[in-house]
């Protein structure tokens, strides 16, 4: 059906059309490409501990290095993505993209550390899809533990019963998952008991907000007394001041990614932090943002 479509819109495509369509298509037709084309990398931001400021975890993000347009944010190509039926060959090859760069880390001595990808609602709810995690996670040997799923809470709505089920099988494989940009998906907190669910990430909506807006203050510390009585880490997202970290350090909230912190980073650069033979890593990692 994908591909009658593909071709119904290049059939009605005139040089009268619009801009925006035009470049939407021409974007379609290079991310068919861009996968066999070596197009995708990913780099890894940290998320601190925030009491002590010690990196707990890294989170993959995609890129996608256009040749001439060049580094390209994946809110404007996932949503293409998903319209074209891609997503799915694109998380798996994220997801072992991941595996493979843990394997190389673990190859080049630096400490174990969890790894968080972003899942689509598409491959989530796929019936091969815990077969294809697992399956990765043993071509490179690695443990199940080293692994966290980010599923956004409006992925979630997306799926039906099926959720349940996975949840429950992921949680016998001993894999994580986290509810991403937790408040802004409308969804039942119902997720929130699922097996398998034991990380809870405050969507930077909310955390830009403080300390001041006492709405945002009033729902992060309501979702953080919540999050707290299930059981499960908080990880804040999208922190950018001193403040915001004084705020959610505070309010007990145990974890925090963010620019204040860190940018997202090329694998060397993770490893140049984590690697024990370097120099202590600072409380605070102020870097200089990635060039534009
Ligand atoms: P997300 O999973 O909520 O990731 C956090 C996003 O916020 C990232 O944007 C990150 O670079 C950005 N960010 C981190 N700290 C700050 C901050 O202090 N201030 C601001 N303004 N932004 C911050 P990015 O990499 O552009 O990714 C956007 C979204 O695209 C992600 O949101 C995730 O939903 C999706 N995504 C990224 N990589 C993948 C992937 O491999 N697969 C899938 N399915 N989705 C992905
Ligand atoms: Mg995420
Ligand atoms: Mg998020
Ligand atoms: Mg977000």
């Amino acid at each position: 059906a994908a591909k009658t479509e593909e071709r119904n819109a290049f059939r009605f495509y005139t040089p009268l059309m619009h801009a925006d369509t035009r470049q939407r298509l021409q974007l379609a037709t290079e991310l068919r490409q861009a996968l066999a084309r070596n197009e995708f990398h990913l780099v890894f931001q940290p998320s601190i501990e925030l009491r002590t400021g010690r990196i707990v975890a890294v989170e993959a993000l995609l890129r996608w290095q256009h040749p001439e347009r060049g580094e390209v944010l994946p809110a404007e190509f996932i949503p293409v993505a998903e319209g074209l039926g891609l997503i799915r060959r694109i998380d798996e090859w994220v997801m072992q993209a991941t595996c493979a760069q843990i394997q190389a880390w673990d190859l080049a001595g630096v400490p174990p550390i969890r790894v968080a990808v972003n899942i689509s609602a598409r491959w989530f709810g796929h019936p091969a899809f815990v077969d294809g995690v697992s399956r990765t996670l043993q071509s490179r040997q690695l443990s199940a533990q080293r692994l966290l799923l980010e599923i956004t809470e409006s992925a979630m709505l997306q799926l039906g019963d099926a959720t349940e089920r996975t949840m429950r099988t992921l949680h016998a494989l001993g894999i994580a998952v986290a509810i991403d940009d937790f408040g802004t998906g409308y969804s039942s907190m119902a997720y929130l008991k699922l097996p398998a669910v034991a990380y809870l990430k405050i969507d930077r909506s909310f955390v830009t907000g403080l300390p001041g807006d006492t709405n945002d203050a009033a729902i992060t510390e309501a979702m953080l007394a919540m999050s707290r009585s299930l059981g499960l880490i908080t990880i804040a997202e999208g922190i950018e001041t001193e403040a915001q970290h004084d705020f959610l350090l505070r309010a007990g909230c145990m974890e925090g990614q963010g620019y204040l912190y860190s940018y997202p980073l090329k694998p060397d650069e993770i490893q140049h932090l984590l690697c024990p033979n370097q120099p202590p890593v600072p409380a605070r990692l102020r870097l200089v943002p990635p060039k534009r």
